[in-house]
C-alpha cells in the first residue's frame, strides 16, 4: 500500500515549478517496448552486442568495491580517450551520456535570456533544454538538400552564445565539411559539435577544428550509445581545451560517471577493432536498404549515420509507420514544422535505424505489402 494516499495529488502544486520548467512540453524520447518481438529500428541503436571484454570488466567491477565512490576524474577513461584521439587528458569531460554534456554545456554557458541557436531539422532535444535554461532559441535555416542557408543561418550565429550542430546530422544523416563547419562559431560564444554518430561517418574530421584559432571556443560531443552497442550504460565524453573542460567539470554532479559504466566505456576502447566491424556491418547494411528503399520508391538522404532518412512523395509517413508498427517493426515517424523557415517550413518523413541484415530484410518484406 503506498504511504502517500493518490488523492494527495493537487495539480495547484504544478505552480510551484520555475515558469520556464511548467511551461517546457519536454523531450519525448523514441519508444522503448519492455516486451521482446519486436524489429527496433526506432532510436539508433546499434544491433550488435558489445565487446566481450567489456561484459567481462562489467562483471568485474561488479564484483569489485561498489560500496565505494568511483573515481570523479575518470582517469582511466581519459587516459585511454586521450592516447586514441592524441590529445591529453585535460581535454576530456566523461558524462552519463551525450545528453548529460549537452546539460553541462548549457549549464556552463548560457545564461536565462541568452540565445541558443541549432539547424533546423535536427535533434530536439537542444530546444528543450535551451528552454528548460530559460534561454532564447532561434533555429538555423537549411535548404532542401541539407546545405546550410548561410545568408539567413549567420547572422543568427553572430548572436548566439551557443550553437549547437549535429555532424553527422539527426535526422538527415548528412555530413557536413568542416568547411561548412567553420561559418558556424559564434565570435562571443561556443559552438558545439554533436558527433554522436561520427564513427559511422567516412571521416571524422571534426577534432582537427581544436586547432583552428577559434578552437577554444569548440567543444566537441561523442557517445558511446551508438558505434560501441552501449546504449544501456550511459557513456559519453566531451572534448575541448583544457579551460573549457575545467569549467565544465564545476558544473557536473561530482560522480557523474558510475563505476560499472566507467569499467565498461575503458574496455569499450581497449577493443577498437571490435567497435569497428559492427560499424562496417551497419555501412555495408546501410548501402543494401538505402538501394532497396530507393527501389520501393522513397528518396533516401545519403547517409554517414547508422539511420537514414526516407521520405515518400505518394504515401503518407504517418499511415507506413503505423502499419509497419501492427505488425511489431518500429521505425521513428518524425515531423518538423517552423513557420519560419523559407524553404521548408513543415518537413515529415521516417528515420530508420540500421538493424541487423535480417531485421532490415523484415522491414523491407513489410514495405513491399504497405507501399
Ligand atoms: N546527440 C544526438 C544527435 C543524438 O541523436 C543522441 C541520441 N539520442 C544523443 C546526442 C545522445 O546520446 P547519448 O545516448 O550518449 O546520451
Amino acid at each position: 500500500m503506498s504511504i502517500v494516499p493518490k488523492q494527495h495529488f493537487n495539480k495547484s502544486n504544478m505552480n510551484l515549478f520555475r515558469p520556464d520548467v511548467d511551461r517546457v512540453a519536454g523531450y519525448i524520447p523514441g519508444e522503448q517496448p519492455q516486451e521482446s518481438g519486436w524489429v527496433k529500428l526506432n532510436t539508433n541503436e546499434n544491433p550488435y552486442p558489445p565487446s566481450p571484454q567489456v561484459v567481462e570488466a562489467i562483471a568485474e567491477a561488479a564484483g569489485g568495491r561498489l560500496n565505494v565512490y568511483p573515481d570523479p576524474l575518470a582517469t582511466r577513461f581519459r587516459r585511454r580517450a586521450a592516447e586514441l584521439l592524441d590529445v591529453d587528458p585535460d581535454w576530456i569531460l566523461p558524462a552519463n551520456g551525450s545528453d548529460e554534456n549537452l546539460t553541462i554545456l548549457i549549464r556552463s554557458f548560457v545564461d536565462p535570456g541568452e540565445l541558443v541557436s541549432y539547424p533546423y531539422p535536427s535533434y530536439t532535444l537542444y530546444k528543450t533544454l535551451a528552454e528548460l535554461q530559460g534561454a532564447e532559441h532561434e533555429q538555423l535555416p537549411l535548404n532542401a538538400d541539407w546545405s546550410w542557408n548561410y545568408q539567413l543561418a549567420e547572422p543568427i550565429v553572430e548572436r548566439s552564445k551557443l550553437v549547437f550542430v549535429p555532424n553527422p546530422n539527426s535526422p538527415s544523416g548528412n555530413l557536413w565539411s568542416n568547411d561548412d563547419i567553420s561559418r558556424l562559431i559564434p565570435r562571443r560564444g561556443i559552438l558545439v559539435l554533436d558527433e554522436a554518430y561520427v564513427d559511422f561517418s567516412d571521416a571524422a574530421l571534426g577534432i582537427k577544428m581544436l586547432s583552428c584559432e577559434a578552437g577554444n571556443r569548440i567543444v566537441i560531443t561523442r557517445t558511446l550509445s551508438k558505434s560501441y552497442s552501449l546504449a544501456g550504460m550511459r557513456f559519453g565524453f566531451a572534448i575541448a581545451c583544457p579551460e573549457l573542460i575545467f569549467g565544465m567539470r564545476k558544473v557536473k554532479d561530482s560522480y557523474n560517471c558510475n563505476a560499472l559504466s566507467l569499467a565498461a566505456a575503458v574496455a569499450a576502447l581497449e577493443d577498437i577493432p571490435w567497435m569497428q566491424r559492427n560499424v562496417q556491418n551497419i555501412q555495408n547494411t546501410r548501402v543494401h536498404l538505402t538501394g532497396q528503399l530507393e527501389r520501393l520508391g522513397f528518396d533516401v538522404v545519403h547517409s554517414q549515420a547508422n539511420f537514414v532518412w526516407a521520405t515518400h512523395s505518394n504515401r503518407l509517413h504517418k499511415v507506413i509507420y503505423e502499419s509497419l508498427k501492427q505488425r511489431r517493426i518500429l521505425v521513428r515517424y518524425m515531423h518538423f514544422y517552423d513557420k519560419m523557415s523559407t524553404d521548408t517550413p513543415e518537413i515529415d518523413g521516417l528515420r530508420i535505424t540500421v538493424g541487423t541484415d535480417s531485421e532490415i530484410d523484415r522491414l523491407l518484406q513489410a514495405l513491399e505489402i504497405i507501399v
